[in-house]
């Protein structure tokens, strides 16, 4: 849009730009297209535009695919928005609180805008949770904060926003635009930043709370040495820091992201990540392999049972927490059956001589960290969905914090049924299909 155009569409709403909005509208052209082209979007490729404002954006962008999604705060410019892109749905709300989990149901996305300043940190804190689908994000932001999220160690700029952003997403500053590029001029620059997910086994895989735990205490108190301040959440960091190679009198900013992450999976057994172990595991571990009536034949290793596809016995525990979401994991990498998918609670196999609840207690503890009382809601019978398992499904209650072992979980999250069941019925495929059986099963016993 050009300063004229801008200046028109303003007059014609009878609206000026909001300094409390922190409402700047990009009046170049050129620049608007170099900015949506640094995302590359194909035909057809889903995108969301945070504060569209006028469109500057957002006209360049339909050009290249006509599946986007606008969220503006401003009442004022949603009716010219609406009529302006009639085939764009526009959310009219904060971008601060927006429910990302809303966007997993429509799968990989990318995200951008230039974002007001006022918020900027929060808004893109928001749409990068561990959860995220966004496959690419592109900001415009404040320079001085581009330059915090893309710091290296040892440097003031260097703070928890970069390494908690670090761990998941590689932020690349791409340049930095004068302020005379927007209406009106802010008062300083602008940076565009492009955030990409790090490739899975970049870093060492550690448990996200654990991780944003640490790095927030190292950094409550940036001049003071690491031994202190992580002592609350790691009383052995003599221990962790002579194992990792870093110096006893650390402070928080001479440890890059790559040693935030072997931190957070320390544990004074060593770190639990071992996937030659976890090779050898389908050897070692013993079934019970059962007939149809669910009766002990004999037992085999867990590499027979599914290389045969024997008859076998697992649990699936639902998570619920008091404001009635459910807790779901992203299975691991590491997992020899549906890797990267999204399942149960906690699920796992019922090994040789044990009984399905005392399975679900142990899952519970062992995958969610906690321990809790559970109830059964069904068994299910073995099918191809459950891969020959008869599956004993429990129900459990807790409010968190859950410690996700990182072998075992990519990651995890809550999510309100209504959430669940969009995103079911739109993507099984994100979905181990054991889970999808168990969820039809438990939502027909919740109907
Ligand atoms: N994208 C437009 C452009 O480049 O000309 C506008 C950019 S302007 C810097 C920021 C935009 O975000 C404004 O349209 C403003 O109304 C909108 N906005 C401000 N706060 C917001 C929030 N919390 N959630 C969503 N949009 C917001």
């Amino acid at each position: 849009m050009k300063l004229t155009e801008l200046q028109a569409t303003l007059k014609e709403l009878d609206a000026s730009p909001t300094k409390s909005l922190g409402q700047n509208f990009l009046h170049d052209r050129n620049l608007a297209t170099w900015i949506v082209s640094q995302l590359d979007l194909k035909p057809g490729e889903r995108w969301l535009e945070i504060g569209p404002g006028l469109g500057s954006l957002t006209s360049v962008a339909q050009e290249f695919s006509k599946n986007g999604l606008l969220i503006e705060k401003d009442d004022r410019l949603i009716a010219f928005l609406r009529d302006r892109y009639p085939d764009l749905p526009v959310i009219h709300g904060d971008a601060c609180r927006f429910d990302t989990r809303d966007l997993l149901a429509g799968g990989p996305i990318k995200i951008f805008g230039n974002l007001p300043y006022y918020v900027s940190s929060q808004i893109l804190f928001n749409f990068t949770t561990d959860a995220s689908p966004a496959t690419a994000l592109l900001f415009t932001l404040q320079k001085e904060l581009a330059e915090r999220f893309a710091a290296n160690p040892n440097c003031k700029d260097y703070g928890s926003p970069t390494v908690l952003i670090g761990r998941r997403w590689k932020v690349t500053v791409l340049r930095t635009l004068p302020g005379s590029v927007f209406l009106p001029v802010p008062k300083v620059d602008s940076s565009v930043v492009l955030l990409t997910p790090r490739p899975a086994g970049e870093f060492p895989d550690c448990d996200g709370a654990r991780f944003s735990t640490l790095v927030k205490l190292g950094f409550s108190q940036r001049r003071k040495q690491l031994g202190k301040l992580l002592a609350p959440a790691l009383p052995q960091w003599a221990e962790a820091s002579a194992a990792l190679g870093l110096p006893v009198t650390s402070r928080a900013e001479s440890l890059s992201v790559r040693q935030w992450c072997e931190l957070a999976a320390w544990t004074p057994n060593g770190c639990h990540l071992d996937p030659q172990d976890k090779a050898q595991d389908v050897h070692r571990e013993v079934f019970d392999v059962v007939d149809a009536e669910d009766r002990v034949l004999r037992q085999e290793s867990r590499f027979e049972v599914h290389r045969q596809k024997l008859c076998h016995r697992a649990v699936h525990i639902f998570l619920r927490n008091k404001a009635g979401e459910m807790f779901l994991q992203k299975r691991s990498r590491w997992k020899d059956v549906c890797p990267q998918r999204w399942d149960s609670s906690a699920a796992g196999h019922v090994n040789a001589g044990r009984d399905y609840e005392e399975t679900a207690l142990r899952e519970v503890e062992e995958e969610l960290g906690i321990s809790a009382p559970v109830r059964e809601v069904s068994k299910i019978a073995p099918c191809e969905d459950t891969g020959h398992e008869f599956v004993g499904l429990y129900e459990a209650e807790h409010e968190g914090p859950l410690t996700l072992p990182p072998s075992e979980i990519e990651l995890g999250e809550w999510f309100t049924i209504d959430q669940i069941r969009n995103w079911t019925a739109r993507r099984p495929e994100d979905f181990a299909p054991g889970f999808l059986k168990c969820w039809e099963i438990w939502t027909q016993a919740r109907s």
